[in-house]
């Protein structure tokens, strides 16, 4: 199983989300992530998440170079302060 700081990846709530009423479709994020966490939707002409786990955590780059802004990461004090919690409370088991 994957971790980070020693907890489990899929524990981690971290990973992009797209809006597809704002994505236009252009590919810059598919088009730069090299993680496999995106995929264009040639259907609907969109790009969308489709392994939201293989996101490296903290890492909002697709989010900054996407041109509509339509892709959003989770609030970093919110996400800072569940990752302090889980750190603490995995030293207080050892
Ligand atoms: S944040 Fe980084 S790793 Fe995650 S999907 Fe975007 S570019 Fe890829
Ligand atoms: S960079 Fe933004 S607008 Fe372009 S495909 Fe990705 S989500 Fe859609």
């Amino acid at each position: 199983m994957k971790t980070w700081r020693g907890i489990p990846r899929e524990e981690i709530p971290w990973y992009p989300t797209i809006d597809p009423g704002v994505c236009t479709g252009c590919r810059t994020c598919v088009d730069f992530c090299k993680n496999d966490v995106l995929e264009f939707d040639e259907a609907a002409g969109k790009s969308r998440v489709n392994n939201p786990y293989n996101c490296i955590v903290e890492c909002s780059t697709c989010a900054k170079l996407c041109p509509d802004g339509a892709i959003r990461f989770p609030d970093e004090a919110t996400f800072s302060a569940f990752i302090k919690e889980r750190i603490a409370r995995q030293a207080a088991k050892r």
